[in-house]
């Protein structure tokens, strides 16, 4: 598992920002013989994508299942500009939800209109380049290959819910849950999060706020370092990685929340996740 994009809401590409990352969200998860996973499709997609297609000459060959929690900005904004996109003979096959604008397809074509976007659409309608496959996702529980993916809907306040998943290959599970906003801000009043994060060898957590943000916060749609941390505590989870940063948070202010999340943990181990971050499960 690697973190290329760990940063919330916009890119930020700052000195202060730099330790910890400024791309938005990517994670890619691979093994030596399954499919290869990204987590959403955040300014880190481009990178991600770029490396896994360096030293290939122009030839295609990479399968990638990409499950996106939402299609905000910040979970797709990097898809135009992936140059596996655009190499015939990769397969990407965009696993999601969209209760509007007519589906998943349909509202990535709307990213990719010229008066938005200078990428032409080309790489979406399958006619060049690399051949780009839709799951909407109905069935909650499907399988890629050998592995089996768990994905619920989780809330956002009152706003449009967000797809969390839970990936299970040989014994190993990664759960992956952005842009959730619990109700009365307690991830325990939540079956969908307990049962996507049981007993998980790692929890990825959205930890956009600190706990005294979040009242002038309500209904942004995402959780504080303390749930996170909590949701972690009662499904059981081995360790917990904080995601989705707070665009103005500095690296100096994560190490702080680091310090204050573990503080708050009953057994899991807490780290804040950092652009670059290799894990091996
Ligand atoms: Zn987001």
């Amino acid at each position: 598992m690697t973190f290329w994009g760990v940063r919330g809401s916009i890119p930020t590409p700052d000195e202060p920002q730099a330790r910890y990352g400024g791309n938005t969200p990517c994670v890619l998860l691979s093994s030596a013989d399954g499919p290869l996973i990204s987590l959403d499709g955040g300014m880190g997609f481009r990178w991600m994508t770029a490396e896994l297609m360096a030293g290939k000459a122009g030839r295609g060959q990479e399968n990638l299942h990409l499950m996106l929690a939402h299609c905000h900005w910040d979970h797709i904004q990097g898809i135009p500009f992936s140059p596996m996109m655009y190499v015939a003979g990769n397969r990407v096959t965009i696993h999601g939800r969209q209760s509007f604008e007519g589906g998943l397809r349909e509202t990535l074509l709307h990213q990719v209109n010229p008066s938005y976007c200078p990428v032409p659409n080309f790489f979406l309608l399958q006619d060049v380049g690399a051949t780009v496959e839709f799951h909407e996702i109905k069935d909650p529980v499907f399988q890629i290959d050998r592995v089996r993916v768990t994905s619920l809907e989780l809330p956002r306040g009152n706003r449009l819910a967000c797809s969390g998943y839970r990936i299970e290959d040989r014994g190993k599970t990664v759960a992956y849950l952005t842009d959730v906003e619990y109700p009365q801000g307690d991830p325990g009043t939540t079956p969908a999060a307990l049962e996507l994060a049981r007993g998980a060898d790692l929890l990825i957590h959205d930890a956009q706020f600190l706990p005294e943000e979040v009242q002038e916060r309500m209904n942004w749609g995402h959780s504080t370092y303390r749930q996170a941390v909590e949701l972690a505590n009662l499904a059981g989870c081995r360790r917990v990685a904080l995601f989705h940063h707070d665009p103005g948070r500095t690296d100096e202010e994560l190490d702080a929340l680091e310090l204050q999340a573990r503080a708050v943990a009953r057994g899991p181990e807490v780290f804040v996740a950092r652009e670059g971050l290799s894990l091996e499960l």
